[in-house]
């Protein structure tokens, strides 16, 4: 194919299984998140791109990342880079601070960054996100944490390791910074050179290196800096998370790149990714709201890559095969055949019949591929009002009288679904 009308560089197409893989994500991510009482959310995906300017304008995302563009009218526009820039956005201008306290709220959607294509890392992505508004209680932020984890070990990451760190309010913070970038100066000429720039633009990012981590072994210690209120929030939220028997650790390095968060950060992985590996993060950012006009509100969150996830969690976590049924015919039965499968959808049963009018034996090649059980419509057992029906878990056929068929074939699937749950019927 000619190179001009390839899929952009970064982009993927999405074919089945993997689809099926990312829609029953969909629906576990949102279904678990209803279990916590949260509401869908869904924005433009894009947005002024002033909405994004306002919340991290010294970020790489915004500054090199960006998919902006002018529209006809002159507008300058950007397709959105995350989610949460938006859904505050979204929150001020539907006065969304006057409804209920708190505001649980989700969000699904594909995100763009053109960011150097790597492995699971595309221009265009989904992300799956929550953001709890309205509450600065620790609670808030464990509710948050316990709803991450929730996530992930239903998709079959058990026992997910969350790190979490504070980076202080206004009020502790700034000393913090200051004896962070003393310390730092001090040792200018050791650092690599985005070291080197951090300590103009980003002091709180010297602690991710991952080059200088022997000089960040006797920095200063954002611990000893918390204020009291800082201190004892973390504290809540790691007792809370603990209490509830997930395991939380402090990772006095974590503070993540965006410029809007206060307090609390954290990040999420799993053994099976390396130790310290993040899939995921999110954090507090109560002065969001206010950069948008509208009354300040505190708020905490997380942001959840579908790539990486799916990536992560591999062959187990396959999509949900509908135990087809196949309706197979003799000559001149192909209308008959399609009929047939057509009343047995009205049943709620996913079937398909042959569309290409072939030999029986291929039919019933193909049916032997790709479904449970098939059906031979025609012959002598037609003329009876009966069918044949084969069922490839076992070899066995059967002659079934058109009546009682629906019944017969939901009988037949339900016992495979109970083989495959080891006898359960629950
Ligand atoms: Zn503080
Ligand atoms: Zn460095």
């Amino acid at each position: 194919m000619n190179a001009d009308l390839q899929r952009p560089k970064g982009t993927q197409d999405i074919l089945p299984p993997e689809s099926w893989r990312f829609d029953k994500m969909r629906r576990i991510a949102l279904d678990t998140a209803r279990l916590y009482g949260f509401e869908l959310l869904e924005t433009p995906i894009f947005e002024q791109t002033q909405v994004f300017m306002r919340v991290g304008e010294s970020t790489d995302i915004v500054q090199h990342e960006r998919y902006s563009f002018i529209d006809a009218g002159g507008v300058d526009l950007t397709l959105r880079p995350e989610g949460t820039a938006a859904v505050a956005r979204a929150y001020v201008q539907n006065g969304m601070y006057n409804w209920p306290k708190p505001l649980k709220l989700i969000y699904w959607g594909p995100m763009f960054r053109r960011e150097r294509p790597q492995a699971d890392r595309y221009r265009q992505h989904t992300q799956f996100g929550a953001e709890l508004y309205g509450s600065e209680d620790p609670g808030a932020d464990s509710e948050i944490i316990l709803l991450a984890c929730r996530v992930v070990e239903q998709v079959g990451l058990t026992n997910p390791d969350v790190r979490i760190n504070s980076i202080g309010c206004a009020i502790c913070r700034p000393n913090y910074r200051k004896a962070l970038v003393d310390y730092y100066s001090a040792r200018r000429d050791e650092l690599c050179q985005d070291c080197q720039n951090r300590l103009e633009k980003n002091p709180l990012r010297l602690l991710d290196c991952k080059v200088d981590v022997a000089i960040r072994q006797t920095a200063p210690d954002l611990a000893d800096y918390w204020c009291d209120d800082c201190k004892s929030h973390i504290e809540s939220v790691m007792a809370q998370v603990s209490q509830v028997g997930r395991p939380i650790r402090r990772d006095p390095y974590l503070v993540r790149g965006l410029d809007y968060y206060t307090r609390t950060v954290f990040e999420v992985g799993h053994p099976s990714q390396g130790p310290n590996t993040a899939l995921f993060g999110g954090g507090r950012y109560d002065g969001l709201s206010a950069s948008f006009e509208g009354p300040g509100a505190p708020a905490v969150g997380f942001g959840m890559g579908i790539e990486r996830i799916l990536s992560a969690v591999g062959d187990q976590f396959p999509p949900d095969e509908a135990p087809l049924i196949y309706v197979a015919h003799l000559p001149g039965f192909m209308g008959q055949a399609q009929i047939m499968a057509e009343q047995l959808r009205n049943q709620q049963l996913a079937t398909e019949s042959d569309l290409l009018d072939r030999s029986l034996k291929a039919q019933l090649r193909e049916a032997g591929k790709k479904a449970r059980l098939a059906l031979i419509v025609g012959g002598r057992e037609w003329e009876q009002k009966t069918v044949q029906v084969k069922d490839f878990a076992n070899g066995q056929q059967h002659i079934v009288e058109l009546e009682n068929l629906p019944l017969f074939l939901k009988d037949r699937l339900r016992d495979e679904s109970q083989d495959t749950n080891g006898g359960s019927n629950l």
